[in-house]
């Protein structure tokens, strides 16, 4: 059984977005005729089968040295960044795959073009990168309060009218550079309605073991929602292209969003068709030769 998620949550580049039409509640085609229970049951099989194809995989990518994967997500607070990762990525080998999570910049930070600090966390070829939280903030949270970009102090003739146009263009372009490297970028918006939301916050003020992921900061941000889908809805209308394609993962239900993200993750890999590098036969004889040569010896 698949998602169909590839196909079904890609948003085709040049699209204008408009998330009301995006269901966080949606479920493959085959899943809509069965009960709850069957369509989380197979779900959960389609994401332990992703992740052991993923293990494979990885150590593939590893060995061909040619290609690394960076994976970007974006959601809003509690759309399930952090469990995304947990699960996806519980089977890799740690020593394949890297996570990096972005917050308020630093002064530092600040201090240089908005993509430095990304550049600096991408994978080398061989290893999957995540970015919890990317460049994509700038365009987000940024725009959403304005009062950060003044933190970033530009110059002036450079924040005029078509200021957050050429965001999206050097945002781009740097994707593009990437993919001309080698760096496949896979972008996962996970897609929660507001309703879900306030369950999963009030869930993190019920567990005292949750409280810790709570900030008070959240509710602020939840009350400029509107604002927050309207700075989404453009993000990825504008940045969605052929070379490093958007998926709406629903993410009402934290199954379906990790089978979906999963299943793309997968996908992906596979289409790079890789291969492990071809072995040098005669020395790999001449070694085998040598070692047992040596056991001669050690008699
Ligand atoms: P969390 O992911 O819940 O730990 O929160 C990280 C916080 O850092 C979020 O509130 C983000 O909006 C914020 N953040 C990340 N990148 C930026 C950025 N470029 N400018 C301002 N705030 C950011
Ligand atoms: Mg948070």
């Amino acid at each position: 059984m698949r998602m169909d998620a590839s196909e079904s949550l890609r948003i085709p580049s040049g699209k204008k977005v408009d998330l009301k039409t995006c269901d966080p509640k949606w479920i493959p085609k085959w899943a809509r005729h069965c009960d709850k229970k069957t369509v989380k049951k197979e779900a959960l099989e389609i994401l332990e089968n992703n992740k052991q194809t993923l293990m494979a995989r990885q150590e593939l990518l590893w060995a061909s040295d040619t290609y690394a994967l960076l994976v970007v997500l974006q959601g809003m607070d509690a759309a399930g960044k952090d469990s995304v990762i947990r699960h996806v990525m519980s089977g890799v080998n740690p020593q394949g795959c890297q996570v990096t999570s972005f917050k308020t910049p630093s002064t530092e930070e600040l201090d240089h073009n908005f993509l430095w600090r990304h550049m600096k966390a991408l994978p080398e070829r061989g290893r999957i990168g995540i970015f919890n939280r990317s460049y994509y903030e700038d365009v987000l949270v940024v725009r959403v309060h304005p009062e950060w970009l003044a933190r970033q102090k530009l110059p002036s003739e450079q924040v005029g009218k078509n200021f957050w146009n050429h965001r999206y263009e050097d945002i781009n372009a740097f994707e593009q550079h990437l993919v001309r490297n080698g760096v496949v970028v896979l972008k996962f918006f996970l897609h929660m309605s507001k309703e879900k939301q306030r369950q999963r916050l009030l869930k993190r003020l019920e567990d005292p073991k949750k409280h810790w992921k709570f900030s008070v900061s959240d509710l602020a941000e939840r009350g400029k929602w509107n604002d927050y889908i309207k700075a989404y809805e453009d993000m990825l209308s504008r940045t969605s292209t052929e070379w490093a394609p958007w998926h709406t993962i629903p993410a009402d239900r934290r199954w379906v969003t990790l089978a979906s993200a999963s299943e793309i993750l997968v996908d992906q890999i596979e289409k790079l068709n890789l291969h492990y590098p071809k072995p040098d036969e005669t020395a790999l004889k001449k070694a085998r030769q040598q070692l047992e040569e040596e056991k001669e010896q050690l008699k």
